[in-house]
């Protein structure tokens, strides 16, 4: 997995929030899963710790 940074701070990734958003540990940025732009076959994942990355297409 690779994880997402926040786009607003450039400094920490988003942890996955009750309500189904997803919110940056550093600025409180929140985004959706929708406000995500990927390549072809890539998909948004969430790790163990709630952290969310991105898998890059299969080969
Ligand atoms: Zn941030």
């Amino acid at each position: 997995m690779t994880t997402i940074i926040c786009a607003e701070c450039g400094k920490a990734p988003f942890g996955v929030q009750p309500s189904g958003l997803f919110r940056c540990d550093r600025c409180g940025s929140e985004i959706t899963a929708r406000d995500l732009v990927f390549d072809e076959g890539e998909v948004w994942v969430i790790d163990s710790a709630g952290t969310l990355g991105y898998l890059p297409a299969p080969n």
